[in-house]
């Protein structure tokens, strides 16, 4: 995808605070905090949301889960975290490549707003 965001802070094109990478899905800190710690994780492979996701997308979606599980230990959220995925217009979604927030160090309220 040339035009997505990214799509370009994957390939290096665009700066950012990378804090995990490897074959499959990148992560790095979100630009506009939410939380003391706030990551997106984001498949190397470009979706556009998790509308356009199939069957054959199970295994990276299960293996997003685990990394998020695993930057949650490393960043120490004993406590608890939150992992959310804005999905399309109404979930609030900005930027149309799949992305998971990983938000933790404080307590989230519920319902969302
Ligand atoms: P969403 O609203 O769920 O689509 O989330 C998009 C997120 O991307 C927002 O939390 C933004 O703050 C974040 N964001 C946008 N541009 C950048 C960027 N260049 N680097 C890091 N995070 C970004
Ligand atoms: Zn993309």
């Amino acid at each position: 995808m040339t035009n997505c965001l990214f799509c370009k802070i994957i390939a290096g094109e665009i700066p950012t605070n990378k804090i995990y990478e490897d074959d499959k899905v990148f992560a790095f800190g979100d630009i506009n905090p939410q939380a003391p710690v706030h990551i997106l994780i984001i498949p190397k492979k470009h979706i556009s949301s998790l509308d356009d996701v199939t069957a054959e997308d199970k295994d990276l979606l299960g293996y997003i889960q685990i990394v998020a599980s695993k930057l949650a230990k490393e960043k120490n959220l004993t406590d608890g975290y939150r992992v959310v995925n804005n999905c399309g217009v109404d979930g609030g979604q900005t930027v149309a490549h799949i992305h998971y927030h990983l938000l933790g160090g404080r307590t989230f309220g519920w319902p969302p707003g």
